[in-house]
């Protein structure tokens, strides 16, 4: 079921710490033109952050993931269900993933990913990549020998979960 849209005036809100946040990051040059607010199922605004890839020297510094970071530091939790963010720009399959992984399973966002390559940030190649129609970015290679070298790793972990 597609959760309903926030009222304007709360989407309003939300969206505009976002973008305070990607303002004050930028003029910081904490990183690109990018933010996100993360709230949690009670309504309540739980981290909002911008880009923050050139403060850290860090690629994966994407809002959409630092607003996670922060928000699974903050609550000490791995799960964010049923927490939702609000993303300035369409988040990159990077992102998504994250958010996947976290739980979160609403994502509203304002500028797309159009609108991000149209600025210099296209994520098509990994778009692509994903969706198997051009995967000359990246060799992935799977090696039978090392799956047999690795294979003590889930023995230690079974053993260690049992
Ligand atoms: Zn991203």
């Amino acid at each position: 079921m597609t959760p309903a849209t926030p009222p304007a005036d709360v989407l309003d809100r939300y969206f505009a710490q976002a973008v305070e946040a990607t303002l004050e990051g930028l003029r910081a040059g904490d990183g690109g033109p990018f933010g996100a607010t993360l709230v949690d199922p009670a309504g309540r605004i739980v981290v909002a952050v911008g880009n923050t890839v050139l403060r850290e020297t860090d690629i994966s510094g994407h809002a959409e993931m630092v607003a996670v970071r922060e928000a699974c530091t903050k609550l000490e939790t791995l799960d964010l269900s049923g927490h939702v963010m609000y993303a300035t720009c369409e988040p990159c399959p990077m992102c998504v993933a994250v958010m996947m992984w976290a739980g979160i399973t609403t994502c509203f966002y304002a500028s797309t990913r159009v609108d991000a390559a149209d600025n210099g940030f296209s994520d098509l190649r990994l778009r692509r990549f994903l969706d198997g129609s051009d995967t000359s970015a990246l060799d992935m290679i799977h090696l039978e020998r090392g799956r047999e070298d690795c294979a003590g790793i889930w023995t230690e972990f079974q053993r260690r979960n049992a």
